[in-house]
Parts: C-alpha cells; sequence; structure tokens
C-alpha cells in the first residue's frame, strides 16, 4: 500500500510542505504566535499577506501593472454572473461564448439574464470531444467580449491556441489551468480562477482585470457584484477569506522557490500528462480517452473502461492502492485523474504503471 496519493478533480491537491506550513499556521503563525484561523483581515499581517500574495502571482504570470488582481468570493460561478452584470447589461453589444464543456455551458446562461447572448460554437452535440479550430468560429469585431473556458475540467479538453480577434475584449475562465503555464496575460480584458484546483484551498477566486475594461463597467450594481468596489478597497471590501488567501499565497512561494517558476512547472506538468497518455494509449480499446489527442489536456485527463462495473472495479482496486479521487465528474461518469500543479511526476508514474498492470490483468 502506497502513501495516499490524491487524484481529485476538486479541491484538488496541494503540495506537501504546503500542508505542513498550513499545520503549524493553524496553531500559531510564526510572524504573530496567533492561529492564522484568528487573524484579522484589518491587521497588517494580513495586508502584508495579500501584498505578497499579488507580487508573487504578478512575477509568476508576468501580469502587467496596468491590471489589477483581486481577489474575491463566490467562486467561479459568481464570475458567470458578475462578467455580464458588469459589462453585457448597460452594453448596446451582445457577449459572445464558446461552448466546449460543461463548465463553459454554465456562463451563457447567466449571460442571457443580462443581454444579448450569443454561443458562436458548441460542442454538446458531439459529446464535447474537441475543442474548435480557429476558422470554425464565426467572430464578431463589434462584440461586448468573447468567453471561453481555456481548460475543460470535466471533460479534459485544453485550448493550445488562443481564440479571438483583435479589439474584442477577450475573457478567460482559467480556473483548472491557471499557474500550470507561462501565459500572455495581454491578450486578456480578464481572466479568473478559484482557488480550490490549482491555486489553493476553496473559498478564494483570483480576478486578473485590465484597468481599461474595469473602467467600462455598468454602474448602479449592488456593492458588492461591482468589480469597482474589490478594486478601490484593494480585496478588503468586506472580510476576505483569510486562510484561504494565506494558503494561495503559500502556494505562489512554493511555485517560485521549489519549482522554479511556471515555466519549469509547465515542463513538469508535460511529462505528467504524457506518462499517462502514453499508458492508456497502449491499449485504446481498453482504456478509451474522452477527448480528441489534439485537444488533451494536461490537467485532467478523462477516461473510460469497457464497462461500467469495470469502472467500479478500477476505482476501488485504485484506493486500496492509495490512489484516490479517480472518479470522473457526475455529468459524464467514467474515470478522471486530474493532475495538477501539486500532483507529483512520482505519483502520476505510479498511477501509471499500476493502470497498465490493472489492464494486463483485466483485459
Ligand atoms: C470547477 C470549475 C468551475 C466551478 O467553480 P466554483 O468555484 O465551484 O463555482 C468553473 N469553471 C471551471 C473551468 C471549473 O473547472
Amino acid at each position: 500500500m502506497n502513501e495516499p496519493m490524491n487524484f481529485s478533480g476538486g479541491p484538488g491537491a496541494l503540495p506537501a510542505s504546503v500542508l505542513r506550513e498550513t499545520r503549524d499556521a493553524i496553531e500559531a503563525l510564526p510572524e504573530t504566535g496567533l492561529s492564522v484561523l484568528g487573524m484579522s483581515h484589518r491587521s497588517e499581517w494580513f495586508r502584508s499577506v495579500l501584498d505578497e500574495a499579488e507580487r508573487n502571482l504578478r512575477a509568476l504570470l508576468g501580469i502587467p501593472e496596468h491590471y489589477h488582481v483581486l481577489f474575491m468570493q463566490g467562486g467561479s460561478s459568481l464570475q458567470f454572473s458578475m462578467l455580464p452584470m458588469n459589462f453585457l447589461r448597460a452594453s448596446r453589444r451582445h457577449a459572445e461564448y464558446i461552448v466546449s464543456g460543461y463548465w463553459s455551458a454554465k456562463a451563457p446562461v447567466e449571460a442571457r439574464l443580462e443581454g444579448d447572448t450569443r454561443v458562436i460554437w458548441d460542442g454538446r452535440a458531439d459529446g464535447y470531444r474537441r475543442l474548435p479550430a480557429a476558422g470554425e468560429l464565426p467572430l464578431s469585431p463589434e462584440a461586448a467580449y468573447l468567453h471561453y473556458v481555456s481548460n475543460e475540467t470535466v471533460e479534459g479538453l485544453e485550448f493550445a491556441d488562443t481564440p479571438g480577434l483583435p479589439g474584442v475584449p477577450l475573457v478567460c475562465d482559467m480556473s483548472s489551468n491557471l499557474l500550470a503555464a507561462p501565459l500572455d496575460v495581454e491578450r486578456y480584458a480578464m481572466i479568473y480562477a478559484h482557488a480550490q484546483k490549482n491555486l489553493g484551498p476553496a473559498g478564494v477566486t483570483v480576478v486578473i482585470l485590465r484597468d481599461e475594461f474595469a473602467r467600462r463597467a455598468t454602474t448602479g450594481l449592488p456593492t458588492l457584484l461591482d468589480y469597482r468596489t474589490h478594486i478601490d478597497a484593494r480585496s478588503v471590501y468586506n472580510t476576505p477569506p483569510v486562510f484561504a488567501i494565506y494558503v494561495l499565497m503559500l502556494v505562489t512561494r512554493w511555485l517560485r522557490d521549489e519549482i522554479g517558476g511556471v515555466q519549469a512547472m509547465a515542463a513538469i506538468n508535460q511529462a505528467k500528462s504524457d506518462v499517462l497518455y502514453r499508458a492508456l494509449d497502449a491499449d485504446p480499446g481498453f482504456y478509451r480517452v474522452h477527448g480528441a489527442t489534439s485537444c488533451r489536456s494536461t490537467m485532467n485527463v478523462a477516461f473510460r473502461l469497457p464497462d461500467p462495473q469495470m469502472e467500479t472495479r478500477l476505482m476501488e482496486s485504485a484506493r486500496r492502492e492509495g490512489f484516490h479521487g479517480l472518479e470522473g465528474h457526475r455529468s459524464i461518469g467514467g474515470l478522471r485523474a486530474s493532475l495538477y500543479n501539486a500532483v507529483t511526476l512520482e505519483a502520476v508514474t505510479a498511477l501509471a504503471e499500476w493502470l497498465g498492470e490493472f489492464r494486463r490483468r483485466e483485459a
């Protein structure tokens, strides 16, 4: 029996060193002697945590000065609503959405409540097995914004190229792959990602927002649903999730100091997904990867076995070997191994070897 390894789709694995520091901080922070759970969000200590989290994110991703970095609540699902409230409601333009999986399908539902919403590509009829090529997107230069999800967490599809037209604000939900690889932030008007897949524990959502785009927001919104509230209050308008932001800050330190940055992380993530896909591809009649080969995600590997009973057997037997969280999302079933930043190459290699053994035993 191995040490338990966490391949959960989310909340996902966190680095072992971050968990140790977090455990100590729950008892007493080295800086204050008090538990992190009882620290005031107005304390100098917390201001320095927020400042460092922002500074580290800016350095890791190359976020320019004319972008705001906000720490918000409500998860990525609230962003599905806040985006059109702020940027579609009072606009005379329409918003465009790419629907390429379970999560991106949720976003236009909220936008329709606010204004003219057009789904310009929808992969539902194909069971979300591939992503659109650039030439398939009927993009309009008049759109208020274009929204897409860079990594479909449920189906395991990841965009290799950035869609969009110059001049049209591009908005991306990067909940399951922010910090997994380098990124050209300047291509985007807004990026958002909740923490619980790749950045930290649940409770905080990072929003990276271009200043010039933020200024176009509608006025007259409820205070908490207006991005400018969070910009002006520097993410402490009301009580923020102090604990989640603290752990997120530790994760950014880990990524910088132990991994060596986002470029180094991307190389590790590539190696991890290569090892796993190779094991699955060894017998494509047995392990069936959900997505088309050209759209495969480095973060979420969704696959099936010849029959559901065998899938149940695999999950039970995997758990006994220390491989946890392999169940597929309830919307599509099957199996899914999530290879977020904190999942080690050693863990993925062990899983890949074990999947090979399982196949030889059962096929
Ligand atoms: C998990 C997920 C969500 C849902 O986020 P919540 O924080 O639970 O609202 C949204 N988008 C993507 C891409 C996800 O993977």
